[in-house]
């Protein structure tokens, strides 16, 4: 079992702001999620609501079920796809 997740990692760096001249919805945010293997710094766009709940202990498939599987492994563990690849190469028939 993974013990522990990247909730204290994850930061809000753009809390509801304009992107590209695009208004974006009022609750989504982009949060910078460092990779622990890389220290590559993934940025993802998430609902700030659905962040703050998950933060707060809600399930991530319940608080953000709008991400990927990719996307919710790097929030959960921490590993970023890049590096979960290398783990856990997909296998092919
Ligand atoms: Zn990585």
């Amino acid at each position: 079992m993974i013990a522990e997740t990247n909730k204290q990692s994850a930061k809000v760096v753009e809390p509801c702001k304009k992107i590209d001249g695009t208004t974006m919805l009022a609750m989504t945010s982009v949060v910078a999620v460092p990779c622990r293997r890389c220290n590559e710094v993934t940025e993802l766009k998430v609902d700030f609501e659905g962040f703050t709940k998950w933060q707060q202990g809600e399930l991530i498939q319940n608080a953000l079920p709008e991400l990927n599987a990719d996307q919710r492994e790097l929030l959960i563990s921490g590993t970023c796809p890049t590096c979960w690849d290398k783990m856990f190469p997909p296998e092919e028939e």
